[in-house]
């Protein structure tokens, strides 16, 4: 499933062509994804101009000049890729379910074989109390998220800071392939109580979670499935993965020695070195 640096890339893939920019043609090709499309979706974004596009959590948000914004979620498969040309015969894939026309001009389409995707549009005024958005805790790359806040929302919990971690009321956005990255960097041990991770290791955790996520950003993000840029090419940050996806190769920290081990934490795979990740 794409996390933070995969839609964030995907965000800035848009922005070109699509910020500032009118919608001139919306067409889509189903009646839903993972939900309906909202009533008359074509006719409410027909015509009308993108003022910003932004990113909370997973979701792509586009305000639009009437009041409303667009929400997008890509799911576990979800694919905007961006034609600067218009052309009848762009996006008339058997998966591409969605046609936006702007007038950069280009044709962004959006593709999506699983169907778990999203779109959505709510009132710009009412995003942060709809149901989707209430919840959500701090955005890991602003300043509200660091050490003191760690410690703040961890403290008396009592589930392994890995779960913590995934929890989007704590942290939005962030997802298992980061969550394993920042924790082995930061040589904490996925299966620790959270409350119990020394203030100290919370410093190296928070800057930990913040340099993962700007070099993912920095590569395109990650591409194990699914995820492509809006010009069609790969993230390539799993190229660096340290801990993720490694079950049974050499730890990468210089003089550890130690082998990546996968265990199942909640349901999901959590890949960690037990040699170095000792904290
Ligand atoms: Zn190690």
């Amino acid at each position: 499933m794409p996390e933070l640096p995969e839609v964030e890339t995907v965000k800035r893939g848009l922005q070109p062509t699509v910020e500032g920019r009118r919608f001139i043609y919306v067409e889509t090709r189903r009646g839903d994804l993972r939900a309906p499309f909202p009533a008359d979706f074509e006719s409410r974004l027909t015509g009308r101009r993108v003022e910003r596009l932004w990113r909370r959590a997973k979701y792509i948000m586009a305000d639009l000049d009437g009041g409303e914004t667009l929400v997008i979620h890509l799911g576990m498969s979800g694919r905007m890729r961006v034609y600067k040309v218009a052309g009848d015969d762009i996006g008339r894939g058997k998966h591409d379910h969605v046609i936006f026309e702007t007038d950069a001009p280009a044709r962004v389409v959006f593709t999506d074989h699983r169907r778990f995707g999203l779109m959505t549009i709510v009132e710009t005024r009412s995003l942060e109390s709809h149901a989707l958005f209430r919840n959500l805790g701090v955005e890991p790359l602003s300043r509200q998220f660091n050490a003191d806040y760690l410690k703040r929302v961890l403290k008396g919990k009592r589930t392994p800071i890995k779960s913590a971690l995934l929890d989007q009321r704590v942290i939005a956005g962030l997802g298992n392939i980061y969550v394993c990255e920042s924790l082995w960097r930061s040589r904490i041990s996925p299966k620790r109580m959270a409350a119990r991770i020394k203030s100290e290791n919370l410093e190296v955790l928070a800057r930990a979670i913040k340099e993962v996520l700007k070099e993912a950003l920095g590569a395109g993000g990650s591409s194990l499935r699914d995820h492509r840029q809006t010009n069609g090419e790969l993230g390539y940050f799993q190229n660096t993965f340290a801990a993720y996806d490694r079950e049974g190769e050499p730890c990468m920290r210089r003089d550890c020695g130690g082998t990546i081990k996968r265990i199942v934490q909640a349901g999901r795979s959590t890949f960690h070195c037990p040699a170095c990740q000792t904290l």
